[in-house]
């Protein structure tokens, strides 16, 4: 059956695909899962979304909840409804392996699996005690008064300011010499009222080297070793690692396999959802 679905973003021309309806699988209802999943079907194809967790927004939901973030989640809605809409059909709860795909032998596959929080070969890191970023902002886990977050990117700074507000007494650590230096501009600005208003702390230029229960051991520009200890929750936040564990295998069962967004490289949700949409509207 040849597809004859206007084009999203086409001015809803009409063309023909000149291709058959395909049975889709699109792997992680993140922002990109979810875009890739309504265009798919737009052009006509059979798509079935997984998601492994109960929920979908991927890590976007939790771009939500640092202070004045909140209507970010309006891209999740509208994406979960577009796919509503659309039809695609929605499974939750289910994480996908390379024996479910082998099983089922879609046509095509996306893995849109996203990202997990990064963490470096540092002595101690691995300790229980140590809070991921995204645990503390999805409620999964607390911190104490007096907290030291590592890493003063975009995600660590705003997580401390969701802390400031919570009336934590916080300290940020950074390896370069300014907090947000990832921040766009504008956000920025506000981000660093927050920093003032919450009185949150800063050290700058610091080499964490070594994590402790109430602290981290760290390295400054000119070799010296220092410590910044007596925190009572220390949270982890250096950044996002691609998740990307099905390629190789899915790649072997399914030629037509595509990956996008995060589990490509942790970026951007416009990064995740351009690919999304370049890659589904090709297909
Ligand atoms: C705290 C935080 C704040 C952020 N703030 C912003 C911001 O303000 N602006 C911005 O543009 N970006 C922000 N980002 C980055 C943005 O969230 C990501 O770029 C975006 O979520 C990437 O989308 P994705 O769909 O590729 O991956 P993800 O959002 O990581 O989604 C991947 C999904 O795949 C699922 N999954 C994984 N493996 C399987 C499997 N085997 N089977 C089924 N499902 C699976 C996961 O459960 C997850 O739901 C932020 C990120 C974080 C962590």
């Amino acid at each position: 059956m040849l597809s004859d679905k206007p084009v999203p973003g086409s001015g809803c021309r009409t063309v023909k695909t000149g291709r058959n309806t395909e049975e889709y699988h699109v792997i992680g209802g993140g922002v990109a899962g979810l875009c890739a999943a309504f265009v798919a079907k737009e052009r006509g194809h059979e798509v079935t979304l997984y998601e492994a967790g109960e929920k979908l927004g991927g890590n976007m939901r939790l771009a939500a909840y640092p202070p004045g973030k909140g209507d970010i989640t309006n891209m999740i809605r509208s994406y979960i409804h577009r796919c509503q809409k659309d039809g695609v059909e929605i499974k939750l709860n289910h994480e996908v392996t390379a024996d479910f795909i082998k099983e089922e032998n879609p046509d095509s596959v996306i893995l849109a699996t996203g990202s997990r929080t990064l963490v470096l070969p540092i002595e101690g890191i691995d300790h229980p005690s140590i809070i991921y970023g995204s645990d503390l902002l999805e409620g999964k886990r607390a911190a104490g008064k007096k907290v030291l977050v590592v890493g003063g990117g975009m995600v660590g700074c705003e997580t401390a300011a969701f802390l400031g507000e919570q009336n934590h007494e916080v300290t940020v650590i950074e390896f370069r010499d300014t907090v947000g230096a990832d921040v766009i501009h504008e956000h920025r600005v506000y981000l660093m009222k927050d920093f003032e208003e919450y009185g949150i702390g800063q050290i700058t230029g610091a080499k964490v080297c070594r994590f402790f229960e109430d602290g981290v051991e760290y390295e400054t520009a000119d070799g010296e070793h220092h410590e910044a200890r007596g925190y009572d929750s220390v949270v982890l936040s250096m950044g996002y690692r691609n998740y990307n564990p099905l390629e190789e295998q899915v790649k072997a069962i399914v030629p037509d396999t595509y990956v996008i967004g995060d589990a490509i490289r942790a970026r951007r949700a416009l990064d995740a959802t351009k690919e999304a949409y370049d890659v589904a509207s090709q297909i």
